[in-house]
């Protein structure tokens, strides 16, 4: 057997190879590559899968961050709080703006500990950011609640839980805008870089489809200093291939996830936990170990690649060290920074593939 990799985006591509490769040659042949009818469509397609009013396509899921937040008017002077353990993108879609990031906690969720919110909030805090991290929906409800008592501004980063749910109802749709990532390791991946927002407000849509389109309705006026962010006809056509079998790429993530939970049984891992409520997309399955490093280096002596999401807390990269934040500042993030772990994890993984892994993490 070949190096178990943490993903295999080759197995995805393949499990409709044919589809994706008639849909490249279509839009090849259609002498139309930028917004025409497979970006129309796809937005219409997953603004109703998601059960949002409007979809606008874009090139990225940063680009979905930190345009939010710029059509929002949140900027220099104003705070937006976030948690503490997330993807530096995250952050990075704050602070583009020059607007300041305010840490929360996680939860024993990995998700924002909605309790230590109201305590950061302050004169200058304009919004939320929640991110639903590895798959899971976050504490919606508590957080909800909390945005329109204090009149903030809810964002979703929705980058990594595509069709995730709390009570029923999926995110994306909880807050202002939804961001989303179709980055090709996401659960709904393109084939390059891609994203969208997702929102209920018609001014806001409008908004972000001027902006993506260097602030221009009508060509060659331009309404305001916009960006270009415009999501590809080609990867719009492969992602409504993908958006079909959504459901059914989930379900096999979701069984596979399942023989993890039931079968990995060692005293030296916590197994990750879903809230009540809550639906889990298994972006990434992520274990806890307080030997983790030595856990990974076994499995990687085993040909077991895994992968730590994320060695380096936003606060304490390089990058926001003018934050001012020192180790210590966060710390259930910076102790889930030195646990976590997430195990090999793709459609097409073989079954043979799973019971190697569950071995392995049995026998360690
Ligand atoms: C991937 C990701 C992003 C950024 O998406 P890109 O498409 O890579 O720009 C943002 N937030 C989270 C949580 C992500 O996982």
């Amino acid at each position: 057997m070949d190096r178990i990799q943490p993903n295999r985006l080759d197995r995805g591509f393949f499990l409709y190879q044919k589809e994706f490769e008639d849909k490249a040659l279509e839009v090849l042949r259609s002498g139309w590559y930028i917004l025409g009818n497979e970006v129309k469509s796809f937005e219409k397609e997953f603004a109703e899968y998601v059960g949002s009013e409007h979809c606008v396509g874009l090139a990225s899921g940063l680009d979905a961050l930190w345009i939010a937040f710029r059509v929002l008017g949140i900027g220099v002077g104003d705070e937006v709080i976030v948690q503490g353990n997330t993807y530096i993108a995250s952050v990075m879609g704050i602070t583009i703006n020059g607007a300041t990031p305010v840490f929360v906690e996680p939860d024993q969720y990995f998700n924002i500990d909605a309790s230590k919110i109201e305590e950061k909030i302050t004169d200058k805090t304009k919004a939320v950011l929640v991110v639903h991290l590895y798959g899971q929906a976050s504490n919606m409800d508590k957080i909800v609640e909390i945005c329109k008592k204090h009149n903030l501004r809810l964002v979703e980063d929705c980058a990594q839980a595509h069709g995730a749910k709390f009570k029923g109802k999926q995110i994306g749709t909880f807050g202002d805008i939804g961001c989303f990532s179709f980055y090709p390791s996401k659960n709904l991946g393109a084939f390059g870089d891609a994203g969208a927002i997702t929102t209920n407000d018609a001014n806001i849509a409008d908004d972000v489809r001027v902006f993506r389109n260097y602030g221009s309705e009508k060509r060659y006026y331009n309404r305001v200093v916009g960006t270009n962010s415009r999501l590809d006809e080609i990867q719009a056509g492969f992602l409504r291939i993908r958006l079909k079998y959504l459901d059914e790429l989930a379900e096999e993530k979701k069984n596979i996830c399942e023989r993890y939970l039931n079968e990995l049984h060692n005293d030296k891992i916590e197994l990750p936990k879903t809230r009540e409520g809550a639906t889990h997309i298994w972006h990434q399955f992520v274990i806890r170990s307080d030997h983790r490093d030595d856990l990974m280096k076994y499995l990687d002596e085993k040909d077991i690649g895994t992968i730590i999401h994320y060695p380096i807390p936003p606060h304490l990269s390089e990058a926001y060290k003018y934050l001012g934040l020192k180790a210590g500042a966060l710390p259930i993030t910076e102790k889930y920074a030195k646990t976590v772990l997430s195990l090999p994890l793709y459609n097409g993984m073989l079954k043979e593939e799973q019971d190697f892994v569950i071995d392995a993490i049995n026998n360690y």
